[in-house]
């Protein structure tokens, strides 16, 4: 079975969906209901670039269970060239392959895989730009 989560969040684990607010601009990923700046419900859905840099990382060498088969693996704060600040792995490449500033794209892979049904789970994860 898939959790209620993994479910509800389908619509910004695959299409990228975020909420622009309506009063002051500001991009809301994952969406909220109440705008933080400026309190506005009003909010219209947006695709968040998929695009951006590094902004902090940390490397995981002790992992929960489901991702204990993946270690060391990179986690890092990404800004998307929208603005937008999103916490995602970044994979295909070397651990000391990644600086603070690295250029990265988001794209899609298995996330991790479900109980004993073996149910996949797919989101978003960061690659390097090579420029
Ligand atoms: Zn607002």
């Amino acid at each position: 079975m898939k959790s209620p989560r993994y479910t509800r969040e389908i619509p910004q684990r695959f299409r990228l969906e975020a909420e622009k607010c309506e009063g002051c601009g500001k991009i809301h990923f994952p969406p909220r209901l109440i705008c933080q700046e400026c309190q506005s419900r009003n909010f219209s859905v947006v695709k968040l670039h998929d695009e951006g840099k590094v902004v902090t990382f940390t490397v995981i060498h002790v992992a929960p269970d489901q991702f204990a088969t993946q270690t060391p693996y990179i986690v890092a704060i990404v800004e998307l060239n929208d603005g937008v600040k999103i916490t995602s792995q970044i994979v295909d490449c070397a651990i000391d392959d990644v600086i603070i500033g690295n250029k990265v794209k988001i794209v899609f892979r298995k996330v991790q895989q479900d109980g004993q049904a073996g149910v996949l789970c797919y989101g978003y994860k960061c690659v390097l730009l090579r420029s």
